[in-house]
């Protein structure tokens, strides 16, 4: 699978190595995940081999599991480096992996190679394992039959890994694939993002009723309905916010901070007593931040925070200057800049100091700029 800002869905991954310069994360969840493989494949391995054997076996087992799930990413985050687009990390979670990019591919022909090269190599991993368990006991040594066994049963994971992640939905690889046709064919990329998360959203719904009839037929194949349907709930919500990604893209695209206000906001005096202004503090309830300046335009930023930490007593003989924040460190725009440049500095500053010429005229926020998005949506 593949994400672009799924970050914030794993608050707790942890970092465990870097290979080839890519970060690779385990979120907690994977301990619950990882203690259900062991359990399974002992089940499995039971039937054949001593109880000891088989948990050994089990544990081989669930790493050489996990290894091929990192594996399949690394493919997705090498070749997406490869080809120019940053990759934040890879995450290991309790429905498999995920790799991280901060770009979208592109072109058409990036994007089919990059969703396409994480089966390919699940494909390649699984004929490996299956020619080991072919000629493995062949060998006549003692445990390769144990070998074979461990060879064979993750020879059978990659291969249903490689027809998993074939699906035709976004955020699964064969979504992505389809994506990159529908791109191709069309040369419209928001329409090809969504008819993919579309198709996502329609596999993700067949996930579910098949997992709510395996929990309904059978008691003992309720985990495995609970997790097919925990996997159909993480397809529909990637890809419902595929389809919201798109749509914002959409609402940025061609746009400029010009678009967004109407009328630049409240500026306060510079050197003006905390009392004066609490009439134009009032005037805007709800929000948080107001520009300070003098005839030179805009030469700090209040924050009504400080105001309200300050001793009561203070406010009184306090000015506007004493109380704002300089401009340092803000990013500087003009009205010609592009929203898709404006949107990541306001993501990290949560405010840009808007330029007119050498003068600061105003401060956006994230917030009156999501506002002012909500209206032009
Ligand atoms: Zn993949």
């Amino acid at each position: 699978m593949r994400g672009g800002y799924l970050a914030r869905m794993f608050p707790r991954a942890f970092r465990v190595a870097r290979i080839g310069g890519i970060a690779v994360r385990i979120d907690p969840t994977l301990i619950l995940v990882a203690l259900f493989v062991v359990w399974a494949f002992t089940g499995h391995f039971g039937e054949a081999h001593d109880l000891r054997a088989a948990v050994t076996m089990a544990v081989v087992g669930a790493l050489l599991f996990f290894g091929s799930i990192l594996f399949h990413e690394l493919g997705h985050a090498l070749e997406a480096r490869h080809r120019g687009i940053e990759v934040r990390g890879i995450t290991l979670f309790i429905l498999g992996g995920v790799t991280e990019m901060d770009l979208e591919a592109e072109s058409p022909a990036d994007e089919l190679v990059i969703a396409g090269i994480g089966p390919w190599l699940s494909l390649v991993a699984a004929a490996a394992f299956g020619l080991v368990a072919t000629f493995a006991p062949t060998v006549g040594l003692p445990g390769t039959g144990a070998v074979a066994d461990v060879a064979g049963a993750i020879g059978w994971v990659n291969f249903g890994l490689a027809l998993f992640n074939l699906v035709p939905g976004a955020p699964l690889d064969g979504g992505r694939v389809l994506r990159a046709l529908v791109w191709r064919v069309t040369g419209d990329r928001g329409r090809a993002v969504r008819i993919s998360a579309r198709a996502g959203q329609l596999v993700a719904v067949l996930l579910v009723v098949v997992a709510v009839r395996m929990i309904l037929v059978s008691p003992a194949g309720a985990v495995n309905g609970l997790i097919w349907a925990a996997i159909g709930w993480f397809l529909w919500t990637a890809a419902r916010n595929e389809i919201r990604r798109a749509e914002a893209e959409e609402l940025l695209s061609g746009r400029t901070v010009a678009d967004l206000a109407e009328a630049p906001g409240p500026v306060l005096p510079a050197a003006t007593p905390l009392e004066q202004i609490a009439p134009t503090l009032a005037r805007h309830p709800g929000r948080e931040v107001f520009a300070v300046g003098d005839d030179d335009g805009v030469v700090g930023v209040l924050h009504l925070e400080d105001v309200m930490a300050m001793d009561p007593h203070d406010r009184g003989f306090r000015t506007t200057d004493d109380v704002m924040r300089p401009l340092d460190g803000l990013t500087f725009v003009t009205s010609e800049t592009p929203l898709h440049d404006l949107i990541p500095a306001l993501e990290r500053d949560r405010m840009v100091a808007v330029r007119d010429g050498d003068r600061v005229v105003d401060v956006l926020t994230i917030r009156e700029v999501g506002a002012a998005l909500e209206r032009l949506a």
